[in-house]
Formats: structure tokens, sequence, C-alpha cells
């Protein structure tokens, strides 16, 4: 039997375009034509399902799949018991409370005694435990914000994004209880060949997230400033310096990440730094 993995992604909705983008910067080859609910691909040994996020935590803790890429709201509500391998830094949420714009929000206490309806109970229920708080949870699957103006339930716990949602249905949020991005999750059990396939694809995701957060910069800087600048941009090993054809002159190159470069720019220009030039870096291995 062919040895290949499986790799189960969200078939439509807000984690798979990144899910899919992520693969494919990880120089995976695949094709995934509208309505498809499987795929090989071409130049790795992996197979995708193409699945509601709701099942992916499941189909993972069963070995249905042997990797997942679901949100940590997902992962944490359905109470599997699966490996989180790497957090994937897409899909960021929030989970959280929200009352009738009109209401006085004293604090958490709010809630004693009140309905509130949500999709993910388990997370809403770990939450008002941990603050002592009981309240009537209603489960419902969708349009939670819909339900303080039907009379379903007095407050609602869901996703927030930008907020527009509920104040578009009268709503406005109070208390923030659950932060979430993409993660990829696997199987406790894999075969020793499967986890090598595992560490192989790991290791390009690594590679194309610190390709990500980090950037080339060049710069010209005059000979008598280079040490001054090493300083301040010491990159991998060390910085590259070449010279420029106007004598005195260098050009100097280096990897940083962002943050550090926009930290240390005043202090490269009172160096002497000019002509600074900040390149994106596909992907990174070091
Ligand atoms: P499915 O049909 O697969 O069950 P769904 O309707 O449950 O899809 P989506 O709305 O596609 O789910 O959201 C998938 C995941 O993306 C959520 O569980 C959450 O982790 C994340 N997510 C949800 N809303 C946002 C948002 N506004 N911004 C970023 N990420 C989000
Ligand atoms: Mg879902």
């Amino acid at each position: 039997m062919e040895q290949i993995i499986r790799i189960a992604v969200q078939k439509s909705g807000r984690l798979s375009d990144d899910s899919l983008s992520l693969i494919k910067e990880c120089g995976i080859k695949f094709y995934n034509g509208t309505g498809k609910l499987k795929s090989t691909a071409t130049n790795f040994p992996v197979e995708f399902l193409f699945l509601r996020d709701d099942d992916i935590p499941g189909y993972v803790a069963d070995g249905v799949a042997d990797l997942g890429i679901v949100g940590e709201n997902e992962l944490v509500e359905k109470d599997k018991d699966v490996l989180t391998l790497k957090k994937l830094g897409f899909s960021k949420c929030r989970l959280s409370l929200a009352i009738p714009k009109g209401q006085e929000y004293p604090g958490i206490h709010y809630f004693q005694g009140k309905s509130i309806a949500t999709s993910y109970p388990k997370i809403l229920d770990d939450y008002l435990k941990s603050h002592q708080i009981e309240a009537e949870i209603h489960e419902i699957s969708g349009s939670v914000e819909i339900a303080p103006s039907i009379g379903l339930a007095e407050g609602i716990c869901d996703i927030v994004s930008s907020g527009s949602t509920l104040l578009m249905n009268g709503l406005k949020e109070v208390e923030e209880i659950f932060k979430s991005e993409a993660v990829l999750i696997g199987n406790h059990d894999m075969a020793d060949w499967k986890k090598a396939i595992v560490d192989k694809l790991l290791f390009r995701i690594n590679a194309v997230q610190k390709g990500k957060s980090n950037k080339y910069v060049l710069m010209n800087v005059p000979n008598a400033s280079i040490s001054r600048v090493i300083e301040l941009i010491p990159g991998m090993r060390s910085p590259t310096i070449l010279p420029l054809a106007q004598e005195g002159w260098s050009s100097v190159h280096s990897v940083l990440s962002e943050d550090q470069f926009w930290e240390n720019i005043e202090e490269l220009r009172a160096a002497g730094a000019e002509g600074i030039l900040v390149v994106p870096i596909e992907k990174m291995v070091i």
C-alpha cells in the first residue's frame, strides 16, 4: 500500500482559504475542483479530506485523518483527545459574551441566573464555572445573535471579529472569554512512517512561518558606520557586506524580524544608513 497520510481541512468557510494557501506555500501541489471531497497531492505523500470544521477534531481523534487544520474554538469545544502540533497564526477570532446594547453591565455577575444562547456550550460552561456563575445555557447551532431579540435568551456567547454583526443586532460585547486561531492537530497513535511525513510537513510549515515573520533588509552604509549598523541588525549569522562602486560605501544585507527593523530604523538612519530596502522572504531554513 502506498504510504500516504491524510489531512482534514475545512471544505469551505473561514479556515479553508488560508489552510490551502499554507499547503501551497509549503510547495505541495494538488487539485481541488469545486465539490471534491478528497484530493491527493501530486508531489507529497498526503491526501486531503474536505470536511465541515465541526467534524475535523473527531476524525483526527478516531484516526480517519492523521492531521487536521481547525480553529482552537472548535477543538476545545469538541474536547477530543488529539495532539496540537502547531499554531498556524490565521483565522484569529475571539469568543465573547454579549448583551442588549441598552443594558447596563456591572460585571460578570450580570449573568447570574440569566439565559445565554451559544454554539459553544462547553467553553461557555467552563468559563461560567470558573467565575462561579450559574446561568442557563441554550445551545443553538447558528444565527446566535438573533436570540435576545426573539426572547430566546438574555445574552449570547459567540465568535466576534469586528463586532459589526453584534451592533447590527442591537448587542454589545461585554466579556471576551476565549481567544482562537487555526491549529494543526494530529492523531495520538501515528505509526513511525506517518510521523516521519508529519515531521517533513512541519519542517516546511516552520520555514514558511519564519519567512513570513522576517524580512531581508539591504542598505547603503558609509564604511565608517558599518560596525554600528552591524550592532543594530545582527542577522542570522552575521550581515553580508559588499563594496559599492562608490569608494567609502558598502551595501549591508541582513535578515531580521519586521518588528526589530522598525525598532531600529531611526538609529540606522542616525548611523548614516540610506537607500534602505525591505524585501519579503518566501521561506527560511535555519
Ligand atoms: P462549517 O460549515 O465548516 O461547519 P462554520 O460555519 O462552522 O463552517 P466558519 O464560519 O467557516 O465555520 O468558521 C470556521 C472557523 O474560523 C471558526 O470556527 C473560527 O475558528 C474561525 N473564524 C470564525 N469567524 C471568524 C472571523 N470573523 N475571523 C477569523 N476567523 C474566524
Ligand atoms: Mg462548523
